[in-house]
Order: C-alpha cells, then structure tokens, then sequence
C-alpha cells in the first residue's frame, strides 16, 4: 500500500495577527504530535483570502486528495478552508469521495467521529438550496440567452449569435401584452396554459419562468451589470415603453400578490398557523400615512375569525423567530435532540458488535472442547492415526481459532464513541453563525427547510415545529414534533 500523508492546511489570515501561518502550523503539529500520529506530512501555505476557493496551495490540495495520497487534512479552523458553507461542503464532499477525514482543531470538528458526520449531513442540507438557485439561475439564463439570439451549445458557434426564434418572440410579447392587459403573472401563466401553449420543452407554463421573463430587460435589448441595466449587444422585442409599464405594475402588485419567493419579506409567510381558527395566516401590507409601507401578517378575509388576534407586524415578527431559531441552533435542546439520534444509531452498531463477540466467544470455547477431544483421543488410537486423522482437524481448529481471536481482538478495539458535548456545542454555534450571516432570501429558504409550522396562540405565545434532522439520509429530513416554544412582541 501506498504511504499517505496528513495534509497540514494553513492560511493567512487579514483580519487577526496571531493567525499567522507559522503559528497556525505549529499547533497543527503539536496536535499530531499529541495525537501520536506518525504519518509523513504535507504542508500547504496559502497566501490568498478565502474569499473562494481560486487558490493555488487549496487546488493543490484537492488534486493530491484526488490522488489519493492524502490521509487527512487537518487545519486549524473551518474557514481557513473556506469562509463560504456551499464552498465547504463541497470541501466535505470531495473528501468523503476520496476517504479522507478532516480535522478542524478550533471547532473540534472530526469528520471520523458521529457528530462529524452530522455536521456533514447539514452542511449538505444548506449546500442544497445554493446548488438548486444555481441550476435555477443557470436554465434561466441559458433561456434569455436563447431569446437575445445567443447560441446556448458548446463551441460550435463561436460568435454565438443565432436568428431570433420568431415563435418564441411572439409569445414573450403576447405575454407582456397579456400581462398589462390582465395583471397578474399568475393569471397569465393560467392563459397560457388553458391556451395550449407550452415551453420549448413541451411542457407547461411555471410562475417564476413568466415573472422572470417579465422582469427581464433582455427584451428591450439591455441587460443587467452589476446592478445596473446597460445596453447589450441585441435588438429588443419590446419598445422601452411597454417594458416600463410592466416594471410599475409590477411593482405595485408584487407585494399584494405575494410573490413571496422573489422578495425577502414575510420571511415565515405561510408558516404561521392561528390555533384557534384552524388556519394559516396571510401576508399583507398597507401604506402608512408618509407613504411607508408596513407588512402584516393577518387572518385571511375569506372565513371566520374567532379570535382576538389583530394583526401581526411582519418585520419585527420575523426578527424576533429569526433570532429565537439562531438561539435554539445553539441550545441544549437541539444538542440533546442530535445526541439522541447519533446514540440510537450507535446503540444499534453497539448492540450488534455485542452479539458478535458473544458468538466469538461461544465458538472459540467449542474450539477449546474439540481440542481438549482431540488430545484425548491421541491416547486412545495411538501414533500411527495421528498423522491421517487428528493431525488435519487440529490444524483446522487452530487456524479457526487465530482468526477468531483476530476479529476479538479487532471488536474490542471499537472505542464506544460517545458525543462530546463540547463538540456540539461548537456545532451548534457554527450553525447559529451561518444562518444569522446568510441572506435574507437564502434564511427564507433555510426556514422552510427547517420550520414545519409555527403555531399562534391567542396569548401571542408561538410554538414552531422544526423539522427533525434526520442524520441517516442527508437528502429528506423527516418530519417529526420537535418543538421550541418562542415568545412574539404584542
Ligand atoms: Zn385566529
């Protein structure tokens, strides 16, 4: 076998002195030293930020874990790695492929250990809403592409310029056209659909693709830059005007309407459940009297109202479970909640084990008896039968019993991991931190992956449902009543 190495990661660091590279590898030595670890060691410096992972000693890094020749990586905090938790988890993955654990020695994070492998099944799950905005983002863009007359294939076109679809470009305008006329994106995406028409893939009509469409200022012939719309290199489908028309409308309607993927606010909307009318909240706005907009959450105005609930400020409601959600990431509660998973799991690995050594034991005892047979046996058909007859059993016996004593030895060397609470507490606060730093749009999403229901008590006192993470399969959580009880503002 191939010698493998530790791959020891350090990089500078801009914002704290004592994060030298230097003093960064000296800990990750002693570390190893303490550890009694003597594999030969690889030494990474990174001079770059961590800003993404463009960097020369990080890519040197994956290339040798492709390789194989590393054993394990080890630095001295996770965002020497990376500062970005999609990045990270790709880290993560990239290592798993390859069988290499990794040590962060701040975070006492260790991918051998159990609540390392959860944190992995996390980091997948917050991976997970950065890799389907991408693939949304990217089939959009190939889309507008394709409508500004771009070609979306390889190479082959390298001007990558194509004549303008002219069935495409008459539907774009029919629908801006249907749009001002009706509207409403969703309404329109009804008309196209009861219509017959249907998206180049012959399928039909979703509400994000047509809002996009409508948003986008590729049919006037421009395109966005950082912010801003300039001039791009294509004719538009659409005069200025109308496009413009359909900006104002939209942004009047967005929020009665209640795109609420598209916008940041109303973060819990439809989460929120009123227990004592058995129904889901609505979200809502209204213009104050300087023309500020306040966002509610309010009893819906189709069906009774049986309760004193008034509306609920939007803002400040999500604030305060935004923030009691960050908290219960770093509470006793979840920690014990992760335990109890990881030691059920390990309770059925334990119990297993035991029933294997149990068998050992009573198959090396037979062992034993046949043996003590065997000899006596010598006594009663002499030297002669030895040879032919008790020679080869006993030869097969002792060989069962070596290999029997190998495995004994190997099941009882199984350290009964046990989760230091230490570790998920440093879990927790690394959760709670990269959930309060994210987005608000991405928090959206993470909440809806995490939150079940928040139920509203009359007394204003609110109870959310979390979803339990299920720490076997890292693509669906379960659902299960873990519950936190939070206290809202009056
Ligand atoms: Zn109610």
């Amino acid at each position: 076998m191939e010698t493998k190495f530790f791959a020891l990661y350090a990089r500078v660091s801009t914002e704290e002195q004592s994060g030298s590279i230097v003093s960064q590898l000296q800990r990750l030595n002693e570390y190893l030293r303490y550890k009694g670890e003597n594999l030969p060691i690889l030494i990474y410096k990174e001079e770059r930020s961590g800003k993404d992972t463009n960097r020369p000693e990080y890519q040197r890094l994956l290339s040798d874990i492709r390789a194989k020749k590393i054993h394990a990586v080890i630095c001295t905090e996770i965002s020497r790695i990376s500062r970005s938790i999609i990045d990270f988890h790709y880290f993560l993955e990239a290592l798993q492929e390859n069988s290499v654990n990794f040590v962060s020695l701040k975070e006492n994070f260790n991918t051998s250990t159990p609540i390392g492998k959860f944190m992995f099944s996390i980091s997948a799950c917050l991976a997970q809403f950065e890799r389907e905005q991408i693939s949304e983002r990217t089939s959009l863009n190939m889309r507008a592409r394709a409508r500004r007359g771009l070609f979306n294939g390889g190479y082959a076109d390298r001007k990558g310029i194509l004549d303008i679809d002219e069935d495409e470009a008459r539907i774009v305008c029919m629908i801006y056209e249907k749009y001002l006329e009706i509207g409403s994106y969703c309404q329109v995406v009804d008309y196209l659909n009861n219509k017959g028409y249907r998206t180049r893939k012959g399928k039909k009509w979703a509400k994000s693709p047509i809002y996009r469409m409508l948003r986008n200022p590729v049919y006037i012939g421009k395109t966005k830059a950082d912010g801003k719309i300039v001039p791009s290199a294509f004719p538009g489908l659409i005069t200025g005007e109308k496009w413009n028309a359909v900006q104002g409308l939209m942004d009047g309607n967005h929020l009665i309407r209640g795109n609420f993927y598209e916008t940041s606010t109303y973060r819990f909307g439809g989460l929120l459940y009123c227990v004592s009318c058995s129904c889901f909240l609505e979200s809502s706005w209204s213009l104050g009297r300087k023309g500020k907009q306040y966002y509610y959450y309010r009893h819906p105005s189709k069906g009774k109202k049986l309760c004193s609930l008034g509306s609920l400020p939007a803002k400040e409601i999500d604030e305060e479970l935004c923030c009691e959600i960050a908290r219960y990431l770093d509470d006793p509660e979840l920690i014990q909640m992760v335990n109890e998973g990881i030691a059920k799991r390990l309770c059925a690995d334990w119990g297993k084990r035991e029933g294997e050594l149990i068998a050992i034991k009573k198959e090396i005892e037979s062992i034993s008896l046949e043996t003590l047979e065997l000899s006596k046996k010598i006594y009663l058909f002499g030297e002669q039968h030895i040879k032919s007859i008790i020679a080869p059993r006993f030869d097969d016996l002792g060989e069962r019993k070596s290999q029997l004593l190998a495995r004994l030895q190997e099941l009882e060397s199984i350290p009964n991991e046990q989760v230091d609470p230490k570790d998920a507490k440093n879990l927790a606060k690394f959760l709670s931190d990269e959930f309060t730093k994210m987005p608000m749009a991405d928090q959206k999403k993470v909440i809806r992956r995490f939150v079940e229901r928040v139920d509203i008590q009359e007394d204003y006192s609110v109870v959310a449902y979390l979803r339990t993470l299920c720490l076997e399969t890292q693509k669906t959580p379960c659902i299960d009543g873990a519950s936190v009880l939070l206290l809202i503002p009056r």
